[in-house]
């Protein structure tokens, strides 16, 4: 069993689809990753911050799924990361409407001694500088470090950005920021952009258009489940980052191929979690229905053809 470490925000959404809305539930980038993770024989945990005002029982799921949780911090008197975001009709696109970094803006990570040697390092959505200081507390040089981000950040801390990108192996990103990023609009040359930048591999999401995975002079597409009723696409990205990480660290494996099968289960993963709101698909997840749905997966993507 491989041991995973996760930064990203643990956070309160309030989402607003063409479905319905919510008030405060369970978000946040860690939260989405980490029980994506769980699903896998994977020794993980969560390097995060929350305010007084975080519900202990938000805590408890977390810790039920073996989830480490003794590096996520609560600051006593402090508030919750808190993001609002309403999406259009067509799902694919959304708007933020709020985001309160909270306890975020001075969080200073703290790295659990016995997650200094993960194999896997999953740098979710926040702050690039937290995201750079947990690489640096590392011991040892992680097999491979994923790196996730969105738009805010490149809007408020492009350079720091760019520093910590430097030092990853994959990115994941959507298509959007990746034609944000690199000013290019074929996402082709947008990865080779980014090879440019620093890591050897690049993951864009396309939402319902499934995952594209590029390196050096290969791509891998994995298309997305076509899904009868989705409900809200919120943590997509993350769950797929969960998925992602979590079977590259309970395999083992971060070769070329492996990571090829790391987006099918990142996508498979995806596929669930868009099903109703915020974190609930996840959490009443079985291993049977995930089984089942990789079986859906395989026949979609296969086909014999006689080729000269
Ligand atoms: P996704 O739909 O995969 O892009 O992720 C949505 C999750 O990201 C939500 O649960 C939010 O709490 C979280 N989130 C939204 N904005 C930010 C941000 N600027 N930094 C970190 N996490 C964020």
């Amino acid at each position: 069993m491989g041991k995973l470490l996760i930064v990203g925000t643990v956070a309160f959404d309030a989402i607003e689809t063409p479905f319905g809305k919510t008030d405060k539930i369970l978000g946040g980038a860690a939260t989405f990753i980490g029980l994506a993770a769980s699903q896998f024989d994977v020794d993980a945990a969560i390097v995060s911050v929350v305010g007084e005002d975080f519900p202990k029982a938000y805590l408890d799921l977390l810790e039920d799924r073996n989830i480490d949780i003794s590096a996520l911090e609560v600051v006593k008197g402090g508030k919750t990361f808190f993001w609002k975001g309403k999406y259009h009709n067509d799902l694919n696109s959304r708007d933020t409407l709020v985001t309160e970094l909270n306890v975020l803006a001075d969080f200073k990570p703290l790295v659990p001694n016995n997650y200094k040697d993960s194999d896997v390092v999953m740098l979710g959505n926040l702050h690039p500088n937290i995201q750079m200081s947990v690489i640096d507390q590392m011991e040892k040089r992680p097999k491979i470090i994923i790196l996730d981000t969105m738009n805010f950040w490149m809007d408020h801390t492009l350079p720091e950005l760019t520093e910590v990108v430097k030092k990853i192996d994959v990115l994941t990103i959507n298509d959007e920021e990746a034609r944000q990023l690199t000013g290019e609009y074929s996402l082709v040359k947008a990865a080779q952009k980014i090879f440019q930048m620093g890591p050897d591999y690049v993951v864009i999401k396309k939402g319902e258009h499934g995952a594209l995975l590029f390196h050096e002079e290969q791509v891998f597409f994995a298309p997305a489940l076509p899904l009868e009723d989705v409900f809200d696409p919120t943590g997509a990205g993350d769950t797929f980052a969960g998925g992602f990480s979590g079977y590259l660290a309970a395999s083992e494996d971060v070769s070329f191929d492996n990571l090829k099968k790391a987006v099918i289960h990142g996508s498979n993963l995806a596929s669930f979690s868009v099903e109703k709101f915020g974190t609930e698909r996840m959490l009443d997840l079985g291993r049977d229905e995930i089984n089942s749905r990789l079986h859906q997966f395989k026949a979609l993507t296969q086909f014999e053809i006689e080729l000269q």
